[in-house]
């Protein structure tokens, strides 16, 4: 069914009974060309890529629980380009250009919001930092403003810019930056995917992978055995144990983040704001809730929930940076599990194990990339190679020692 006012008014008038499932129940099937590990953002942009770039359109997405429940449903949101490397600019502008046309890409209201992304600064060296990211995303013809503090007290009047300890001196913004509602992004991916003849199979885990002289052959699950001329891993938190099942050990740590929500309240918060001083950012629902996060959980764990240490930290910080938090009430929170690589940057390649792919390692910012990302993976897995746009994403840099380093704009997992 395609969306459209015609078809809102058309099911109004029936009294809304015509409305058809956004996807199909599918059932295993024997073999596929590609099977896909994961129904997040990740695995279900894979598949839409491919039946949509490649015309490969016997694709099965595999999904331990439902659709959204990992952390393309639990991420706050937000969506930028705001990168330094040349390895990583291109990439996440390239990402930001599919969300720019993805809800008509997908005909789904994803809520795409260019409310704009701040980062602020608190120091003489980080504005140099800032103004030399700035410079680097407009030669790449990424948008980036510098702003004084007075054009900060414009846009977000409620920060408390003469703190003692962090007193706020400008902040880096990026208009095009904002938000996406994350869990209509997997909804919207996956009818795309499924209107293609995509499967995407929910409650169906991968528990091991069958490989025949060093090249993938299928995947066990707890539906039975499903055969898959390729294989692609996009498992998030999960990569390094389902890697394992190959023989492959990753460069990957499993972190809890958590993500809080408060009561609705009226505007406060105009776009996204990070504070430079401490793990802290804070944008507002369409709802009114302040929706914000910080730091990882400082310890591994496969578990979706989180500990309080943290949410006493994060609390701490957003009173520094915006005292009146302290006036609301916390609404919810809850916890995703990231995969951290020891680059902070992620992995889009192919594996030692021949037709095994591997999409990994997007620690706190893989939502942002999650179109460019099922693009680029679609791609590798198709041609058998990378595209130039992930070419730097190689799963042997950890070897190598070509890692890529964005400090201030990704992980830093050595600081946990
Ligand atoms: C609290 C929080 C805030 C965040 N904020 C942001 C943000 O603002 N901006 C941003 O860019 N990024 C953010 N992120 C990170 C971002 O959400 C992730 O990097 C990204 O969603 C990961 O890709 P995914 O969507 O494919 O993951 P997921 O949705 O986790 O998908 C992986 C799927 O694999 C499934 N799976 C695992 N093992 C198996 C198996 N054996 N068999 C079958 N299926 C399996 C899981 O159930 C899961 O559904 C945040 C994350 C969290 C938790």
């Amino acid at each position: 069914m395609h969306y459209s006012i015609l078809s809102i008014l058309t099911q109004a008038l029936r009294g809304q009974q015509g409305w058809t499932p956004a996807w199909r129940e599918a059932e295993p099937q024997r073999h596929y060309d590609v099977v896909i590990v994961g129904g997040g953002g990740h695995g279900l942009a894979t598949a839409h890529y491919l039946a949509k770039e490649h015309g490969i359109t016997r694709v099965a997405v595999l999904e331990k629980g439902y659709i959204g429940s990992g952390n393309v449903g639990r991420n706050t949101t937000i969506i930028r380009s705001n990168y330094l490397l040349p390895e990583n600019t291109p990439f996440y502008e390239w990402s930001l250009k599919l969300w720019e046309g993805l809800e008509r890409d997908l005909n789904y209201n994803a809520m795409v919001s260019q409310r704009g992304v701040l980062n602020l600064f608190h120091s003489d060296s980080q504005r140099d930092a800032f103004a030399r990211r700035g410079n680097t995303m407009r030669l790449a013809g990424v948008d980036a403003e510098l702003l004084d503090r007075d054009a900060v007290r414009a846009l977000v009047p409620r920060l408390d810019f003469d703190n003692a300890r962090f007193p706020i001196q400008g902040g880096l913004l990026q208009r095009r930056g904002g938000t996406a509602r994350h869990d209509a992004v997997a909804w919207g991916f996956a009818r795309a995917a499924d209107k293609r003849g995509v499967d995407i199979i929910q409650n169906c885990e991968v528990t091991g992978i069958r490989t025949t002289e060093g090249r993938v052959t299928g995947v066990e699950t707890t539906r039975g055995f499903i055969g898959a001329g390729k294989v692609g891993l996009a498992c998030a938190g999960n990569s390094s144990r389902v890697a394992a099942m190959a023989g492959l050990r990753l460069p990957i740590e499993s972190h809890v983040l958590q993500a809080f929500v408060s009561e609705a309240v009226k505007p406060l918060v105009k776009g996204v704001v990070t504070f430079g001083a401490g793990h802290f950012y804070v944008s507002q629902s369409d709802k009114g809730g302040l929706v914000f996060g910080g730091d990882i959980d400082g310890y591994n764990s496969y578990a979706q929930r989180g500990n309080l240490p943290t949410i006493e930290d994060v609390a701490e910080s957003a009173m520094a940076l915006m005292p009146g938090l302290g006036r609301l009430r916390l609404l919810r929170h809850w916890g995703g599990l990231m995969d951290m690589s020891m680059d902070g940057s992620p992995i889009i390649d192919r594996t030692p194990v021949q037709g095994l792919f591997l999409n990994a390692g997007w620690c706190y910012g893989g939502f942002k990339a999650t179109p460019a990302s099922g693009w680029c993976f679609a791609w590798t897995i198709a041609k058998d190679e990378p595209h130039p746009l992930n070419a730097a994403f190689r799963l042997d840099r950890f070897a190598t020692g070509h890692v890529i380093d964005e400090k201030g704009a990704g992980a830093q997992p050595n600081l946990h």
